[in-house]
């Protein structure tokens, strides 16, 4: 992990010039992993973990006496400053220290509160630097993944399908949505899983229609097309997948979706290689659907990044301008969703290769349609 925190470091600090920043202040919880190998959650972004001070050569996790232990064992790459109550004032004192004038920070993260605490602390402490506002600064480090990290790509999906193995043959009448997202969830957590990625979707019949539905107390029925999307946390690192099953026979309809949205599906992984746009490959499958009849019911772009955060950089839809790198993950995930009919969703991982790309997932649990 150190080295590679050690040249991912290098590449952020050679980014410095593009802002003319001295510093830079790591809030997020998966940058924070990312750059310095300790992981811990935060309860929001007003009860962090830790911070990173990242200056041009000298390093400091700024934690509390929580995590005072394992932040020494994990990021040797720091050093670590134990703050007792006010964690804005070590902060400042390390900018301070450091001697520098610029510092960005992650807009999006920090929360105003916060801020203005270390704007005020950086006056208390006689420090000028001035925090500036920068958005993606690591993320778009993030979006290419190293070797390591897409072996333990690979692995949690391999894992994640493993799981919906298991619980396919118990999908079959009266057995609810809720209790297949019990499955699901305690599937992955015996399959070595940390945690769920994120709250596994089990959305029967109509309620397929709502492409982030809460699995409930419906059960399935004869009829029902099944949207399952549902991933895991292995290694830190995020698994993302749907499919979507039939209960019984299904209406014609539901049959012209589903293979509307395979094909969809199939064009746009065909058309993933470096160099395209993000909204490329979303209007590949999005022309495709429209062209079908469906346009107004895919109502969401085709996919994103995944990593060390369920929905990460690059988004892959109508506006994502990112060109695609070898190394990149993402998901394509074309979608009808049909208001009182139900909805189809089928999702794959695909690691963006020198010529093209490679889908992670196993061709399984597909229909031939
Ligand atoms: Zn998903
Ligand atoms: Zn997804």
């Amino acid at each position: 992990m150190d080295e590679f925190c050690f040249s991912r470091l290098t590449n952020l600090i050679t980014r410095f010039s593009t802002r003319s920043l001295d510093a830079f202040l790591v809030s997020i919880p998966e940058n924070r992993y990312y750059l310095s190998g300790f992981y811990a959650e935060d309860g929001g972004p007003q009860e962090t973990a830790g911070y990173l001070v990242i200056g041009t050569d000298k390093r400091y996790l700024v934690t509390d006496g929580r995590y005072e232990i394992q932040a020494s064992n994990e990021a040797p790459l720091y050093e670590i400053v134990v703050y007792q109550e006010d964690m804005a004032a070590s902060v400042a004192d390390i900018l301070k220290e450091i001697g520098c004038e610029k510092v960005g920070f992650e807009a999006q993260y920090l929360s105003f509160s916060t801020y203005s605490r270390l704007s005020d602390a950086l006056k208390k402490a006689g420090c000028r630097c001035e925090l500036v506002a920068t958005e993606d600064f690591v993320e778009n480090l993030r979006m290419v993944k190293d070797p390591t990290e897409i072996a333990i790509v690979e692995e949690a999906v391999l894992k994640t399908e493993e799981v919906l193995a298991k619980v396919v043959p118990e999908l079959k009448e009266n057995v609810t949505e809720k209790d297949i997202a019990y499955l699901l969830e305690s599937g992955l957590k015996k399959s070595g899983a940390e945690k769920v990625a994120f709250d596994p979707i089990v959305a029967s019949g109509p309620n397929g229609a709502l492409p982030h539905a809460i699995p409930g107390k419906r059960a399935l029925a004869p009829g029902d097309a099944v949207v399952i999307d549902f991933g895991g946390r292995f290694n830190h690192y995020c698994s993302d997948m749907t499919r979507t099953f039939f209960i019984g026979q299904v209406s014609e309809e539901m049959k012209k979706i589903y293979g509307t949205v395979r094909k969809a599906q199939r064009l746009a992984i065909e058309s993933v290689k470096p160099g395209k746009m993000g909204k490329e490959i979303d209007k590949v499958a999005r022309d495709f659907i429209a062209s079908q009849g469906f346009g107004e019911y895919f109502v969401h772009g085709l996919g994103h990044g995944v990593g060390l955060a369920v929905h990460e950089k690059p988004g892959i839809n109508k506006r994502t301008k990112t060109t695609l790198q070898p190394g990149m993950i993402i998901t394509i995930e074309p979608g009808i969703y049909v208001k009182n009919l139900g909805g189809v969703r089928l999702e794959d991982m695909v690691l963006v290769t020198d010529d093209g790309c490679r889908v992670l997932n196993r061709d399984d649990f597909y229909y031939d349609i």
